[in-house]
């Protein structure tokens, strides 16, 4: 077995490989840093050994920490990366660092403590910690700076995006860019570094360039970092550090860093933000399906429908090179279908976003086809007509009848059945659900939802197709709204029922909006239109038990021919051409009308209980998802709701937000509510029992 660190000495070199598959992470308690002091300590003592190399093995040079030693006890006697890092800073033999694949986090900072810095291109180079919620610990934020000067450390720190080699070359992040196999174009670099007498450079050992005034340069930082990175304190937490770097001595510096540092990852936003990074690597997992399972390849594809969805669903494909094909009950609905797709493609070209040959090459890989017969030989068909179970069928029948043996048929139904669509095929088997989002060229989340015959290869497929699309694949159970929109219901009862006793839309908002939502629920209906949810509404008017209680404000709106921005006004005014919401006091009449009719006495409406009511309600329903399997695991549901929903990253998803509160507390109020509100707030029995017990969602 090789060492996970291994040392040779070859000519003048004493080279360390690092050897920790996959990504040769720093693993403190496996001892790779250990390892590479120890090395180090013993070229030190060798007369033989005139420069060191640092380099490794496998796709990369180095990934960085170990990010699941995060939050567990530090490995007794065993190196730090701090520590190796300030020891190499008293080294008198070069250490040079060759870089390939990427040197990331922990991996950059090592490489910054070395002398000299080579790379191969297409390497990345970055510090992406932020990411994390946290910072670059290891001296990162004071030598970057000392680097490369303050201004590019800032925005490469707070931005947590690699560089190029050539970018970095530029820079003077990187000494040289250097060809073929790293080993051994190292070696040579090395060499040459030792040929040419070079004075070794410590980065410690430099002065932080700042072209212009240090405080007003770093007072005007932290307004904009405060800006862009709202509700996240680690862009605040590095633009302090970096002006440590300016004002102090490197070790004064790098004590600052590390009080940051640890007082970042002791934070919930960094705890929410590993959470999903590991609830991201975790949705794709499913307990009965194994990984090796057999998935169908998907050369190319057809959607039915080419309205909103069926025109964004086939860009999907065309962005991956997919050919696809597009059916449309007429050839006017097609050509319409068509043109929306050419004008967002447009759209994008005239961004800058997009090349013109791409486009053409992505529109050539459109086909508006106007018969079943067409769609032969495609290995997926995605449905996507009018939300009706008739329509829906008839068409089942027809892909039943068409599609090649073993073809997946999928329907984007967002609230019907889909073990009644299965059952309109002889092929339930092959048949599921793929519920996107709008716009379906741009929303990441894809809900994969298994119906009870859908085969294990058909899920796997699915799955696999999401990532091909760069979708984050959900799998979700068949129930009205699946995990999403079931769970949003509830949010937006809550919202309407907060106005009629006593609060504003605008007060609602802001309050979403202040815990980091783009948008609260109001402004979110203007945006969508409201005429949706009504038309709904009315449908589902008949058939709603009588005794549940409604509201009548979001439909008087609608009466009133107010369908939100595309009509200039809905629960907010709107001037021409502008999209910001103007309280409407119309509209604050309108809500205190309807309580008076409803027989609801106005009360003050604290911020808290705005917050409370919407986010509990999200809650609740989401432990009635998990407990009925409806969702994998709780972390699928937070990942399903940070990239469909727009919930804030820095609190990790709805369930690992209640699990920061304690679901103690999250299940008193939802039974305080169940005692005024009745039985909208009946406590999801798994939300009860996580309580009692003392327990979490992501336990
Ligand atoms: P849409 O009305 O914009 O488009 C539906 C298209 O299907 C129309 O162009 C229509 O001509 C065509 N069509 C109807 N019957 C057909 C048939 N028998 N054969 C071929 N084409 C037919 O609707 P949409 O918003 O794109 O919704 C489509 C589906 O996606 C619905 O099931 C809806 O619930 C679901 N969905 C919609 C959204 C959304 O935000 N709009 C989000 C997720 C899922």
């Amino acid at each position: 077995m090789t060492d996970i660190v291994s040392y040779a000495v070859q000519g003048h070199l004493g080279v360390i490989t690092l050897n920790n598959p996959p990504v040769n992470a720093l693993s403190v308690s496996k001892g790779v840093l250990q390892k590479i002091l120890d090395a180090i300590k013993d070229g030190e003592h060798d007369s033989a050994v005139r420069a060191f190399l640092l380099v490794g093995s496998g796709r990369a040079f180095c990934g960085g920490a170990d990010i699941s030693e995060f939050g567990k006890p530090a490995a007794v006697g065993m190196a730090t990366l701090p520590v190796l890092a300030g020891y190499m800073d008293t080294v008198t033999k070069p250490i040079v660092a060759a870089i390939h694949g990427f040197a990331l986090g922990g991996g950059l900072e090592l490489a910054l403590a070395c002398h000299f810095r080579c790379a191969v291109a297409g390497t990345q180079l970055g510090l992406p910690e932020v990411k994390l919620g946290i910072l670059p610990g290891a001296h990162g934020t004071q030598r970057l700076p000392r680097l490369i000067g303050v201004e590019r450390a800032l925005d490469m720190i707070v931005s947590g995006d690699p560089v190029t080699p050539e970018k970095a070359l530029e820079l003077g992040l990187i000494d040289e860019l250097v060809k073929g196999d790293i080993a051994t174009a190292g070696v040579q670099f090395a060499n040459r570094m030792l040929r040419e007498a070079r004075e070794i450079r410590r980065t410690s050992g430099l002065t932080a360039k700042l072209e212009q005034p240090a405080e007003a340069f770093f007072a005007a930082a932290r307004a904009r970092v405060a800006k862009e990175h709202r509700g996240y304190p680690a862009p605040l937490a590095i633009v302090d550090c970096i002006e440590a770097a300016v004002t102090q001595p490197f070790a004064k510096g790098a004590a600052r860093e590390r009080e940051l540092f640890e007082r970042l990852r002791a934070s919930t936003e960094s705890k929410a933000l590993r959470h999903l990074f590991f609830a991201e690597r975790q949705v794709t997992k499913i307990p009965d399906v194994p990984e090796d399972t057999a998935t169908i390849e998907i050369k190319s594809a057809a959607v039915v429908g080419a309205g909103t969805m069926g025109g964004g669903i086939a860009m999907n494909f065309a962005n991956a090179g997919i050919p696809v094909k597009m059916l449309e009950m007429s050839q006017e609905a097609l050509d319409k279908g068509l043109a929306v797709v050419r004008k967002n493609y447009a759209a994008t070209v005239a961004k800058g976003r997009l090349k013109q040959a791409d486009m053409d090459q992505r529109m050539a890989l459109l086909q508006g086809v106007s018969s079943y017969d067409a769609l032969k030989g495609a290995d997926i068909v995605i449905e996507a007509v009018f939300e009706d179970m008739a329509v829906k069928k008839q068409v089942f029948e027809r892909l039943d009848a068409v599609a090649k043996p073993g073809a997946i048929l999928a329907t984007n139904t967002s609230t019907l059945d889909v073990n009644e669509i299965a059952a309109a095929t002889k092929r339930p088997e092959n048949v599921l659900g793929l519920h996107f989002f709008s716009p379906a060229n741009v929303m990441k989340l894809l809900e994969v939802v298994r119906a009870d015959k859908t085969s294990k290869q058909t899920l796997a497929t699915a799955m696999k197709l999401a990532r091909t699309i760069k979708k984050v694949g959900v799998v979700a159970g068949v129930c009205d709204g699946f995990i999403g929109n079931r769970m949003l219901h509830g949010y937006f009862r809550e919202a309407g029922f907060l106005l009629e006793e006593g609060a504003t839309p605008q007060q609602v908002d802001r309050v979403i909006e202040d815990f980091g939502f783009a948008m609260g629920p109001f402004r979110v209906g203007d945006l969508a239109g409201l005429d949706v949810g009504w038309y709904i509404r009315k449908r589902q008017a008949a058939t709603r038990p009588a005794h549940l209680r409604t509201s009548k404000v979001a439909d008087q709106i609608c009466e009133l021919g107010r369908f939100g921005q595309k009509t200039g006004a809905g629960w907010y005014r709107y001037e021409a051409g502008n999209r910001a919401p103007i309280p409407d006091p119309e509209i604050e009449a309108l809500i205190v009308k309807a309580s008076g009719e409803a027989g609801i006495e106005r009360r003050e409406v604290t911020d808290q209980e705005i917050l409370e009511r919407c986010m509990y309600a999200l809650v609740n329903t989401g432990a009635s998802i998990l407990e009925e399997g409806i969702a994998l695991r709780a972390s699928d549901i937070d990942i399903a709701y940070v990239y469909g929903y727009g919930f804030p990253r820095y609190h990790g998803g709805p369930m690992f937000y209640a699990d920061t509160v304690g679901l103690s507390r999250v299940y008193e109020a939802v039974k305080r509510f169940h005692a005024v509100h009745g039985e909208f707030w009946t406590p999801a029995p798994l939300l009860e029992r996580l309580a009692r017990e003392g327990g979490k969602f992501n336990g």
